[in-house]
């Protein structure tokens, strides 16, 4: 087995959709990057790419790639998960966390799990969670998220033998 971590974060800016684990969420503000800026899919990707020993996810996906700008990033965790079945592994549990002020995420977790569902992660092997920060930070004075994720990462054949 293999184990991951990965961390992300983003600033909030006005102008810009919120999109959180592939789900766009009503909000004054959206997170800017290259990409879509999707904390929760870089934090997944990451903790992914660190279980199989890949480096990162700036190593997949530069930002000064054309066909990365304003990308899916359900798109870019998906061409980790067919890499990481290309190499003999499947992801079999992530867990993660979003820290966020505002606004708030519960509502929005079961649209999140089915939506990183799309890049290959069962629904059943994923929990998020959403936290505030307490008014602390960067992120308690909202002018950005963060995620956390881990994964564990199983041996496709030892799974289909057992
Ligand atoms: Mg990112």
């Amino acid at each position: 087995m293999r184990i991951g971590i990965g961390y992300d974060s983003h600033r909030l800016v006005e102008g810009r959709k919120l999109i959180i684990g592939g789900v766009a969420i009503p909000f004054e503000k959206g997170l800017i990057g290259h990409s879509d800026a999707d904390v929760l899919c870089h934090a997944i990707t990451d903790a992914v790419i660190g279980a199989l020993g890949l480096g990162d996810l700036g190593k997949y996906f530069p930002d000064t790639d054309p066909r990365w700008k304003d990308a899916s990033s359900i798109q870019m965790l998906k061409e980790i998960i067919d890499i990481t079945r290309m190499n003999g592994y499947d992801v079999i549990w992530v867990d993660s966390v979003v820290i966020a002020e505002e606004p708030k995420f519960f509502p929005y977790i079961e649209s999140m799990k089915v939506s990183l569902s799309f890049a290959g992660l069962s629904p059943g092997a994923i929990n998020i969670k959403a936290k505030t920060n307490e008014g602390m930070g960067f992120i308690g004075r909202g002018e950005g998220i963060a995620a956390h994720a881990v994964c564990l990462l199983d041996r496709l054949c030892e799974r289909t033998e057992k």
